[in-house]
């Protein structure tokens, strides 16, 4: 069942000056539900600007993203976010607790139900003793696991990843590979991720949309194999 439908993508940068720069061209591919795919492609491919497209951050300059039939901005708590600088996408001065109720509160989510989720969901990513502490007394890898909390507090059905291990160190980056993977198998969410890394793409994907320097060039790698066990 198809759940994220991505057709003619097309990003033109500076578009109409003479410097316009075409970062992706009608770019379409298909996101079953619960499946978990990986956009690779060497630097500048336009894997950055083709999740954020997809996530509404960046206006695309033709086609279309629908989630469930419907534009993402239309569906406000379908989507989580989670990129690689961790250290810049957690607030300082809020607690860990705090950073990850941020989209309960925004969303008005009463104080004890969100006290509760809170508590749920940074257990449920093995940090259920950092709640009062803040995201500077972490490490890397444990401000990542915040991040990710954070992206999951309000339980989205989808999770859109730019880069989210490449600023770790490669045990922590197995970590988080397999609690990624764990949770996506547990809440049966839909996983987008971006990376460089083809030995991470076929690791964590079933699929592997691959983007090359020519923006229209985009092949799609289908049932990635995987032993058992994964
Ligand atoms: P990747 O994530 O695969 O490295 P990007 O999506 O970052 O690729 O970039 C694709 C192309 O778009 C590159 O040529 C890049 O220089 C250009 N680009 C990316 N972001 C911007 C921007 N904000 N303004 C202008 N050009 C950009
Ligand atoms: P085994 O000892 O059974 O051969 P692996 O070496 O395949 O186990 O995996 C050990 C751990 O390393 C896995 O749990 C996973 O976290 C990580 N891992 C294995 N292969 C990859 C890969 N290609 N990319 C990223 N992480 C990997």
């Amino acid at each position: 069942e198809t759940v994220l439908a991505v057709e003619g993508l097309r990003k033109i940068y500076d578009e109409g000056t003479d410097h316009a720069n075409m970062a992706i061209d009608t770019v379409s591919f298909q996101v079953d539900k619960g499946e978990f795919v990986c956009i690779v492609g060497p630097s500048g491919a336009g894997k950055t600007t083709l999740l954020r497209c997809i996530s509404g951050l960046a206006a695309p300059s033709a086609g279309t993203v629908t989630f469930e039939g419907r534009r993402l901005t239309e569906v406000p708590g379908q989507l989580g976010l989670v990129f690689q600088d961790y250290s810049r996408s957690l607030y300082p001065w809020f607690t860990n607790a705090e950073n990850v109720a941020l989209p309960l509160t925004a969303r008005g989510m009463g104080r004890a139900e969100r006290a509760a989720r809170v508590t749920e969901t940074l257990e449920s990513v093995g940090l259920g003793h950092v709640e009062k502490k803040y995201p500077w007394e972490l490490s890397g890898g444990m401000q990542q696991r915040v991040a990710i909390a954070r992206a999951l507090s309000y339980r989205p059905e989808l999770l859109l990843m730019d880069e989210p291990f490449a600023s770790v160190d490669a045990q922590t980056r197995f970590d988080l590979e397999d609690l990624i993977l764990r949770v996506r198998d547990d809440l049966g969410i839909t996983v987008v991720l971006v990376t460089h890394d083809i030995d991470e793409a076929i690791y964590l994907s079933d699929r592997i949309v691959v983007l090359s320097k020519n923006p229209s060039v985009v092949r799609e790698v289908v049932d990635v194999t995987l032993g058992d066990g994964r």
